[in-house]
């Protein structure tokens, strides 16, 4: 009981108990006191039965808001009482559920799980046990997702694991969940101490506000508190977050070395610990950062470490900070176009004509005008002028990229998501990670650097088992990438246009940052499937 519930009580003791006090003084007082006040209760009581007005209502209004006076703090505790009290156990349906309805699960997800422990995944959300409380939060899904369903059993176990799985793919709530579990239990034992339990660590701002509003979220719905730390941004508000007192902190790596540097942020006390996309922060050069992070927080820590691919600098990494972690695939660490986004190339001779064949494009298939459609550039000075030009031309657009600021990328990305700015040109960088519900097509203005940026960029559509268009430009420019993208259409059964054929098949061997080794040169050979997480 915090120190202010404990005075309140005790001024309501007090308040309750004086009275009585004076009764004990004075018994001969009181009797004649009381005798009068009867006399007076009884004449108030007959006027009121006599007036009749709407104070009954009034009377039940003024009760309801008595039995609900300082409800934040009993509501918040009772939910973590009840949170606290649960505890994985395998539900006795699942438990009774044939193997091989197990195994068909995983086999339709491309699921593979190595470790010691041996989980059923959680087919259905009643087999997890929760509590309604932290139920409410996923409330208008249907089923777990597979990464939910696979990792919730080992987390909710207090295992470390090693997440194989996309953006995408659910897996905000498959560590936020058990987070909140985790809290609520060092809550109830009284370890609250205002600085942070959990900490997920993200590559981008984009995405660690995207985590944090679902930490938000969730949290919430069991008085959980959270914040999001990302740089760009004045650090007061954050600062201000750590003095009051907060349970979750979301934070890209640069801004959260700072905090911790200047001594406003503590990681003394995390003991629930995410490094989301850790390949592509490996890839953003954080290691040495996230290095330093997992230094200033306690050893004992449960952590969760997600990656959509598994090369040697992650498995270093996951080797050096995680203590026996079971594995958890979900689809194939190779790289692989999602197949539920139809891939159309245009070979364009003259880089030129691309602009007006993007008006052509956007006619065709933005005729309603309210339909989302993101388009990528490779350069923000490309991006910047793109969108100047949709302008021009009518369009309710708004771009995303480097030279932007943090308040105006949010923005930007809020009126796309909201609809009112259907259209949105965004850099690879500034739209790494970001989950847009509905966006219906792609279209690659320039292709992008590497084969692996394409294949995410793609990924923007066709999410959450929804159907998406993916529209590349390809041009004499893009000449070296033929070959990948000829396998990569491939790959996904698409159609390769004679002219992108004519531009060569040869794929130049290479090892790739955040891919390594596990990089696939498929030229030549049978495709094989693709696979991708399907919510159905
Ligand atoms: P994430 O991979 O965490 O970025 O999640 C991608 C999207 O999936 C988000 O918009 C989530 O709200 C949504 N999502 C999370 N869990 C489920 C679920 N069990 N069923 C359907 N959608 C989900």
């Amino acid at each position: 009981m915090s120190p202010t519930k404990i005075e309140k009580a005790e001024k309501r003791k007090r308040d309750e108990e004086a009275p009585l006090e004076k009764v004990k003084k004075s018994k001969k007082d009181k009797k004649n006191k009381k005798d009068k006040e009867d006399k007076k209760d009884k004449k108030q009581k007959k006027e009121k039965k006599e007036k009749k007005t709407d104070d009954d209502s009034t009377a039940a209004d003024e009760s309801k808001l008595d039995r609900t006076a300082s409800p934040a703090t009993t509501a918040a505790e009772e939910n973590i009482e009840i949170l606290a009290s649960y505890q994985y156990k395998e539900n006795a349906e699942l438990s009774a559920l044939p193997q091989s309805t197990i195994d068909e699960f995983y086999k339709k997800h491309t699921i593979e799980i190595t470790g010691d422990l041996r989980h059923r995944p959680i087919l259905e959300f009643k087999y997890a046990g929760l509590p309604d409380n932290i139920m409410a939060v996923v409330k208008n899904f249907d089923r777990p997702t597979p990464v939910q369903a696979a990792t919730w059993p080992i987390s909710l176990s207090g295992r470390d694991i090693v997440g194989i799985a996309e953006t995408g793919s659910g897996k905000t709530l498959a560590f936020t969940i058990p987070g909140l579990v985790h809290i609520a239990t060092k809550l109830k034992q009284g370890k609250k101490n205002g600085k942070p339990s959990m900490l997920v660590v993200s590559p981008t701002r984009e995405l660690a506000m995207q985590s944090a509003e679902q930490a938000e979220a969730a949290g919430k719905a069991v008085g959980v508190t959270s914040v999001c730390v990302y740089g760009g941004v004045d650090k007061q508000f954050q600062r201000k977050a750590f003095q009051r007192g907060v349970d979750i902190v979301v934070a890209t790596p640069g801004r959260l070395i700072d905090l911790i540097n200047e001594g406003s942020c503590d990681l003394s006390n995390v003991s629930f610990m995410v490094l989301d996309e850790a390949d592509r922060m490996l890839d953003d050069g954080f290691e040495n950062d996230i290095r330093a992070i997992m230094g200033y927080t306690p050893k004992d820590r449960q952590t969760l470490m997600f990656s959509a691919t598994w090369p040697e600098s992650v498995r270093k990494l996951a080797s050096d900070f995680l203590n026996k972690p079971m594995r958890v695939t979900i689809g194939s660490p190779d790289l692989a176009a999602s197949k539920n986004v139809e891939q159309i190339v245009k070979v364009i001779q003259n880089p030129r004509d691309k602009e007006r064949h993007l008006l052509d494009l956007l006619k065709k298939v933005h005729k309603s005008r309210t339909n989302r459609v993101l388009i990528f550039a490779l350069y923000k000075k490309e991006a910047m002028r793109i969108e100047r030009s949709l302008e021009y031309n009518g369009f309710k657009v708004v771009g995303i990229h480097g030279d932007k600021n943090q308040q105006q990328r949010t923005q930007a990305l809020n009126s796309f998501k909201d609809g009112s700015y259907p259209l949105m040109i965004a850099t690879d960088v500034a739209a790494r990670g970001l989950d847009i519900p509905d966006v219906e097509y792609v279209i690659n203005l320039t292709f992008p650097l590497t084969i692996e940026a394409y294949v995410h960029r793609i990924g923007r559509t066709g999410r959450g088992g929804k159907k998406g268009v993916a529209y590349t430009f390809f041009t004499p420019e893009d000449k070296a990438h033929s070959g990948e993208l000829i396998n990569v259409l491939k790959e996904a059964n698409m159609k390769v246009p004679d002219e992108l054929m004519a531009f060569g098949t040869t794929v130049k061997k290479k090892t790739h940052s955040a891919y390594g080794a596990f990089f696939k040169d498929t030229s030549g050979v049978e495709a094989k499937k693709p696979t991708k997480i399907i919510f159905d």
